[in-house]
């Protein structure tokens, strides 16, 4: 058999390169309202643009080929299609319909069936054929004897049903009906009726198969000849046919029906998401989404979801007007398939021309809206609706509980002050920051935990008993997704199936030492702010860091992340404060290493550098494998988040690291390099002692501005700040324009998991409190408060 081409490759070249008379590649049009005859007597195709065009042809030739049709009719409009469909019937016919199909074609069939063209019946005709997967067995069959056209809108409009082609079909067939489906929410890239069953597909064209909202037009495409024929007779009398130009742009937007849908339906799939999860949002209709009762229907005879959608806010119909005023990116208007995105109010738009009554009946209330999902950027798009959200939200302060299939404790009508935790990692830090939270009692709640075997999640909180066992399995090295409730999936997995769960705004809290960026990007889009206790994210490639910041940026979140830099101590916040102050930040130098201040002040009091080290390792300052510390990797990355805070715009790899790690200790197992640190101690004692004799102490130090960052050993006086650092303290000394004689220095304890957690807790608690919550009222200490001081080195 020889190749078929695609309806991807059919879409784009229909019509090209047939030009015969000059060759032109895209075919012309053809404005014309009539055509010469050959010669007396002998018309030639075309005699009239009524009743035929080339342009127009071809049009109907696309069409028709991408639906499987015998024929096409292009119409003036969409309506027109639907009338032209009318046109088969006579007075006594009865006509079933759809009860929420579109609103124009309901006060067409209205009009018509008043003035006593054929008898009209409304029928929810999804409840009979549309409920399998609720059912788990296919339904009976709606009985529609006597009816002359069974009319079919799948999915309708505004709601989203899905009613069942195959079924509904074969029952209007078994009647004697016509089966005619609106297919214009899908259009022939993503379902194709005919094959059903369908005897008759109606399009309007101003939607997606042209695609860019500049025509109007519609189209009826028949399944066999003599029905083809039948409509565009009826199509030439009644003068519906389309015009010329309009037939030609048209056929222009086909050619990328199949990219532009492909593109529309990424982004309805991320907004739908972005609904659902939202608690100003009561109820979203979207085949895509596995809640909708059609979804299962949808999979099975649509080739994807499309991309209308509606939803219904929380806040009712008071909350519709300030939602569609603060969209950016979705225009308020009629319509819909444009690659632009719209908004609209059935109630008072598209479905005005229903009784009040007939559109409860049908299921549309005043709070819904509906959007059709355009082309532009997903991240965009999202962003827009959250933002919408949130400001209808405050400015009708009407939630619903965050968790719809469980009670919740949170009233309807009232503002929650909870704020809900997913906790990405359950390290020693992870582990301490879940013992915090629960000794400080209420504001917070922990909802999931996620590991490298898995997650554990509940919507509403995980209970404290559950946690405190979660806790301490952890510490025996134990798996999540082994336990009762565990959960295999990767952390990008774990986040994806949880955003979906209708948490309100959670914070993501990352605990690990790995590269998280996809995940926390993720998160970022899902609308969740993030806290970071791991600095691999942000000291990753500049690339990659800034486009973490920017996404941030897109969907107006936060990444707090105190514990990156400097444990428990506030030196972002005051690095911020300054640069808000309008000073400028020239540079920050210090010891940003609990484990290397600690082994640098017992150096001083004569202890061995073995020693020094295993203390450090004893005590819970060091990382894992101390050399982490001993490279300076870790101080690198400390200063490399801070200088690109202060616009540095290098990589790790362009940082002047000196390693402490001895050569040939690089590659041997931790407790090999544990055992054998002894063999430098003599080094060090000289070099010490040398120092010494000269007034002076060694210490590690970063340095960071603008445009440089240095990492490694450095003498100072013993009377210098870093000189005279005590324990595993931190230190940071900030010289600015205004403090550039005598530098602000902050130090305080800096080492350990509870140092550490308790930076992650403070920047929880601020998040909280920005929201609006009561825990900000509160702070975290960590065992010791840092000091703030003026230094006059
Ligand atoms: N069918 C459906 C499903 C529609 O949404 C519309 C218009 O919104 C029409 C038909 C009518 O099309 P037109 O506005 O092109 O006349």
């Amino acid at each position: 058999m020889s190749h078929q081409p695609s309806s991807i490759t059919r879409a784009v070249r229909a019509g090209i390169a047939q030009d015969r008379e000059h060759g032109a590649v895209v075919p012309p049009i053809h404005l014309t309202s009539t055509f010469a005859f050959e010669c007396f007597g002998k018309a030639r195709q075309f005699d009239y643009t009524r009743s035929g065009n080339p342009t127009r042809a071809q049009l109907a030739d696309a069409i028709a080929g991408l639906e499987h049709g015998a024929g096409a009719v292009v119409t003036s409009t969409g309506m027109s299609a639907v009338g032209l469909v009318l046109a088969l019937t006579r007075p006594g016919d009865v006509v079933i319909v759809a009860h929420d199909c579109y609103g124009g074609t309901q006060r067409l069939l209205r009009a018509l069936a008043g003035k006593g063209h054929f008898e009209l019946q409304f029928r929810d005709l999804t409840t009979a054929c549309g409920r399998r997967e609720t059912a788990g067995r296919r339904p009976e069959p709606q009985d529609f004897s006597g009816a002359r056209i069974v009319w079919i809108e799948t999915p309708s409009n505004p709601l989203l049903r899905i009613t069942d082609l195959r079924a509904t079909c074969a029952a209007a067939h078994a009647a004697g009906a016509l089966a005619v489906v609106d297919n214009t929410f899908l259009s022939p890239a993503l379902q194709q009726p005919l094959a059903f069953g369908a005897d008759i597909v109606v399009h309007s064209t101003t939607k997606y198969l042209n695609g860019h909202s500049d025509v109007v037009g519609g189209a009826v495409v028949a399944r066999d000849l003599a029905l083809h024929e039948e409509l565009a007779w009826w199509a030439n009398a009644t003068g519906v046919t389309g015009a010329p130009f309009d037939s030609f742009l048209t056929l222009r937007g086909i050619r990328t029906l199949f990219p532009r849908i492909r593109q529309h339906e990424a982004n309805a799939a991320a907004v739908a998401q972005a609904l659902a999860g939202h608690p100003a949002v009561a109820r979203v209709h979207y085949p895509g989404l596995a809640s909708h009762p059609g979804h299962e229907l949808a999979r099975e005879q649509q080739l994807g979801f499309g991309a209308m959608l509606s939803f219904e806010l929380a806040g009712g119909a008071g909350a519709v007007e300030p939602f569609t005023r603060s969209l950016q990116c979705f225009t308020l208007a009629e319509s819909l398939g444009g690659v632009e995105s719209l908004v609209a109010h059935p109630a008072t738009m598209t479905h005005a021309s229903m009784s009040a009554e007939a559109r409860a009946a049908a299921g549309i209330s005043d709070s819904l809206v509906r959007l059709s999902v355009g082309t532009e950027d997903a991240a965009d798009l999202v962003h827009d609706v959250i933002t919408a959200l949130d400001a209808a939200h405050a400015e009708t302060r009407v939630l619903r509980p965050s968790v719809s299939t469980a009670p919740s404790s949170v009233a309807a009508t009232e503002p929650r002050a909870q704020t809900d935790i997913v906790l990405l990692g359950a390290g020693s830090i992870g582990r301490e920051l879940l013992s915090q939270l629960a000794a400080f009692g209420g504001g917070f709640r922990v909802c999931g935990l996620i590991d490298r075997s898995g997650y554990v999640f509940d919507a509403s909180g995980i209970a404290s008993d559950r946690l405190r066992e979660l806790r301490e399995l952890k510490d025996k090295g134990g798996r999540l997704a082994e336990t009762a409730t565990g959960v295999v999936a990767t952390a990008g997995q774990a986040l994806e199936r949880i955003s979906g769960a209708g948490l309100w705004q959670p914070i993501l809290v990352d605990a690990t030492a790995a590269d998280t960026t996809d995940v926390l990007e993720l998160a970022l889009a899902r609308g969740w702010d993030v806290v970071l206790a791991n600095k691999v994210p942000l000291a990753a490639s500049f690339e990659s860091a800034e486009r973490l910041w920017r996404r941030a940026r897109l969907h107006g979140r936060r990444i707090l992340h105190e514990a990156t830099v400097g444990a428990g101590l506030p030196v972002i916040d005051t690095l911020r404060k300054l640069q808000e102050a309008g000073d400028r930040i020239l540079s920050i130098e210090g010891c940003p290493s609990g484990t290397l201040g600690f082994v640098f002040g017992e150096l001083g009091r004569g202890r061995s550098f073995s020693d020094a080290l295993h203390a450090a390792v004893a005590a819970g300052y060091a990382e894992p494998d101390p050399r982490a510390d001993l490279s300076g990797v870790d101080v690198a990355r400390k200063a490399l988040i801070l200088a690109r805070l202060i616009g540095y715009s290098g990589d790790l790899g362009d940082i002047a690291v000196e390693s402490l790690v001895p050569r040939g200790l690089q590659d041997v197992p931790r407790e090999t390099f544990l055992e054998r640190i002894g063999e430098a101690d003599a080094a060090w004692r000289t070099r010490v002692e040398s120092a010494r004799d000269r007034g002076v102490v060694i210490r590690y130090r970063a340095r960071a501005t603008s445009t440089s960052v240095a990492v490694g050993l450095v003498e100072v006086a013993e009377s210098d700040p870093l000189g005279t650092l005590q324990g595993s303290d931190n230190q940071f000394s900030f010289v600015t324009e205004r403090y550039l004689e005598q530098p602000l220095v902050i130090r305080g304890p800096g080492a350990g998991p509870a140092v550490t957690a308790a930076g992650v807790f403070n920047d929880l608690l601020r998040l909280a409190s920005e929201r609006g919550g009561d825990p900000g009222s509160r702070a975290v200490r960590p065992a010791r408060a840092p000091a703030l001081t003026p230094s006059t080195a």
